[in-house]
């Protein structure tokens, strides 16, 4: 396994790759990777092949930061993902530094972004508004460095995933974007690396975030018509800040192709939350 740290040089790979018609599967990630992160390198594995090349970028990416976000204190250890992407069967490990990402200098700083415009508008969008046009710059520069034909998402940031198909079909890159199913803990704990951050009882009343889901799909699944979203939200609310450290930012049901919010909450919606446990914003997702 490599690892490659400047962009030139991942370039310079990649450009050998195509010549050979190595086929080369993409996993973005910032790092501080988990189980949920490793099912995405196996399910670009087995798309790739044997004789394809897996690239695992990590890098936490400043733009998608909000002023007030967690950037600087977010988990790294370079050294531990190594050895799980080794361990993983993974080829390259891309992981740059701010400086070959967004490079200031005598010729001016970096100035070009990548902004969608429709689906980022909700839900994560509105609660961190310049989130995804992060999101979209650094998978555009991504895209363009390891020129990958396909590269691998989690559903655990649906919204992302959704919003990263758009832009590939928009802007004609010429990959595809594969979805992978969220990672859950045994106790139903979606896999995040911000799980860090739940010291004490606070990993516990984490649990409410997938308890939440849980409970939104059995009131769907038992109705004999319709809810209405604005009742359930309202009853699912005061059910999250029963634990003592949530706070909700968001609940929201949509069609889950659109993002677009629904009324009337049938089984086929999609329902996503995000909540504050302390001072850990966490977010979760299911199909109902
Ligand atoms: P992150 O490092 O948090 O930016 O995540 C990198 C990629 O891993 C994204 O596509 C995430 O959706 C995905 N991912 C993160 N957590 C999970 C999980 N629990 N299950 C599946 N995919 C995940």
């Amino acid at each position: 396994m490599r690892i490659v740290r400047s962009v030139a040089a991942m370039q310079r790979l990649a450009r050998s790759w195509q010549r050979a018609g190595v086929r080369v599967g993409l996993v973005p990630t910032m790092g501080y990777l988990h189980a949920g992160h490793i099912s995405l390198v196996h399910r670009a594995r087995a798309l790739v092949g044997r004789r394809g090349q897996v690239v695992v970028s990590i890098y936490v990416n400043p733009t998608q930061f909000g002023p007030k976000e967690d950037l600087s204190r977010y988990p790294r250890d370079l050294a531990r993902d190594a050895r799980l992407c080794r361990e993983a069967g993974v080829d390259v490990i891309f992981a740059p530094d701010d400086q070959q990402m967004y490079p200031r200098g005598e010729e001016g700083g970096f100035s070009t972004f990548v902004a969608e415009e429709t689906l980022s508008r909700g839900m994560e969008g509105k609660s961190r508004p310049t989130h995804f046009r992060g999101v979209t710059t650094v998978g555009a520069k991504l895209f363009n460095i390891v020129q990958p034909e396909l590269a691998v998402f989690g559903a655990k940031d649906f919204q992302q995933a959704a919003i990263v198909k758009r832009m590939v079909r928009d802007l004609n890159f010429p990959l595809k974007i594969v979805v992978a199913p969220i990672q859950r803990e045994a106790d139903g704990l979606a896999m995040s690396s911000r799980n860090k951050y739940l010291i004490g009882d606070l990993r516990a009343q984490a649990l409410v975030l997938s308890r939440t889901l849980a409970k939104a799909r059995a009131a769907v699944r038992k109705a004999s018509q319709p809810l209405s979203a604005a009742r359930l939200k309202a009853e699912l609310k005061r059910f999250i800040e029963r634990a003592p450290a949530a706070r909700v930012d968001y609940v929201e049901f949509f069609e889950p192709d659109t993002l677009v919010p629904v009324p009337n909450v049938t089984r086929g919606a999609q329902m996503a939350l995000a909540v504050f446990i302390g001072k850990t914003r966490l977010i979760d997702n299911a199909h109902l």
